[in-house]
């Protein structure tokens, strides 16, 4: 196959846009929303990886370049798997994660009264796609599984990271340096797995 060198990240977040940059091999040129100013389209999906591929298709089709986009979220089990794909619409129109936050302690004082005594389980979830045109090439899930932290902490990372303790760390993914993180979260592992196709 062709190897791809010039490539659209289909993304309006820069910590994603960030974090992709950074696992992406350097020979490639990478375009992005701060390049060309486009709107998001509509993530009417029902699944992670639906909404990856609707935001390809639609960057790729805009642009004419091969397109790489995530779609992310937390899943918190006693929650039926909320906030899920629904992550980002929990912060508002403004994208105030603190409010998102909010909401996910809201919503647990609500199931359980004593949740802070408990593991609460959790994890984070990126669907990854590459789509060329209106063709989906690939589409990739990687997860990573932890709990939610009683109070949030740290300030490092962006979105949900201040409440999410990955399994084996003391931590949550707002504490600990954007480095250690890039290597053992979601999209890390779902980049292992769609490297392949650029
Ligand atoms: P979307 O994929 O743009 O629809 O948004 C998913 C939302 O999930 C983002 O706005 C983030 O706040 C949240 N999210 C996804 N990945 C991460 C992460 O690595 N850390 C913290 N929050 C995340």
């Amino acid at each position: 196959m062709r190897k791809i060198i010039n490539l659209f990240i289909g993304t309006n977040n820069k910590g994603k846009l960030k974090e992709i940059r950074s696992l992406l091999p350097k020979y490639i040129k990478i375009y992005s929303t701060k390049d060309i100013n486009i709107k998001s389209p509509n993530e009417n999906g029902k699944s992670f990886e639906e909404n990856s591929i609707i935001k390809s298709k639609y960057f790729s089709k805009i642009t004419s370049l091969p397109c790489l986009a995530d779609d992310s979220g937390l899943e918190i089990d006693i929650l039926n798997k909320a906030p899920g794909i629904y992550s980002a619409r929990w912060a508002g129109k403004k994208l105030d994660f603190n409010k998102a936050i909010e909401r996910v302690y809201r919503e647990l004082n609500k199931k359980d009264k004593n949740w802070r005594l408990k593991k609460i389980r959790a994890r984070f979830i990126c669907a990854l796609s590459i789509s060329f045109l209106d063709k989906k090439i690939t589409c990739v899930l990687g997860k990573v599984e932890g709990t939610i932290s009683p109070t949030p902490k740290g300030n490092r990372g962006f979105g949900y990271d201040p409440i999410f303790i990955p399994f084996g760390k003391k931590f949550t993914f707002g504490q600990i340096a954007p480095k250690e993180k890039y290597r053992i979260d979601h999209r890390y592992k779902a980049f292992k797995k769609i490297k392949k196709f650029l």
